[in-house]
């Protein structure tokens, strides 16, 4: 049976994790031709996102928690999770639901046309400020400016990618990992699919300035 893997970095959500696992595992019901694991990096988190992980864990052992000793960053806990991760088919995902899980079908019906890269493109940013509005828009100017690199535009870190992809992705061992530029780089058959991204479940961005 092939195996498909969710990868979601987590830092101080224990307002979202229940939810997460309620609509992730809803998500897994509908495709019993498929094993799931489900990896959640617990990015060094201070409040009670550990306990619970931990919690659901041991009653469902398709949950894998790696638990890293401090808070590196989204960039670096997503690698970690891929590192981690065992599936033909993995994919990472926020855990606080502005990704929806869901997506699941049309990731799919893209991997088994053939693609061994699919990336979530957003198509509006529901509960977003202005002022990320502006500075996304002129993150991506300055980056295609600067870079002779392209980027897939308005794609975070939501995709689907096969085994083959994160056996290259892992052997990049950059200290600043920058994913989306890796992607950008290593070839493959690669596509996109649109979707509106949502609101967070609960909780606050963890960027700061
Ligand atoms: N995250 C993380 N480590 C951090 C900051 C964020 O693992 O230091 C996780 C966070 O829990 C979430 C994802 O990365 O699952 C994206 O973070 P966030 O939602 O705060 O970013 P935004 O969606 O606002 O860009
Ligand atoms: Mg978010």
């Amino acid at each position: 049976m092939k195996v498909i893997s969710f990868i979601s970095p987590c830092y101080n959500e224990e307002k979202v994790i229940d939810e997460y696992w309620s609509r992730v595992s809803k998500v897994a019901d509908l495709y019993p031709q498929y094993c799931f694991e489900f990896v959640v990096v617990n990015d060094g988190s201070q409040d009670k996102s550990p306990m619970i992980l931990d919690e659901i864990a041991r009653r469902d052992k398709r949950l894998k928690v790696v638990h890293l000793a401090a808070n590196v960053g989204h960039q670096i806990a997503l690698f970690a999770g891929i590192e981690a991760a065992r599936g033909d088919i993995n994919i990472t995902i926020d855990i606080d639901l502005q990704d929806p899980p869901e997506l699941l079908e049309q990731f799919l019906l893209k991997i088994n046309e053939g693609y061994q890269v699919v990336h979530g493109q957003r198509t509006s940013r529901d509960g977003e400020t202005v002022f990320k509005l502006m500075t996304a828009k002129a993150y991506y100017r300055i980056l295609s400016i600067t870079s002779s690199t392209s980027l897939v535009r308005d794609c975070a870190d939501f995709r689907a990618f096969t085994k083959e992809v994160r056996e290259v992705i892992i052997r990049y061992q950059e200290k600043h990992k920058y994913l989306r530029g890796i992607f950008a780089i290593i070839g493959f058959e690669q596509t996109v699919i649109q979707y509106e991204r949502q609101s967070r479940y609960a909780g606050e961005t963890k960027y700061s300035l």
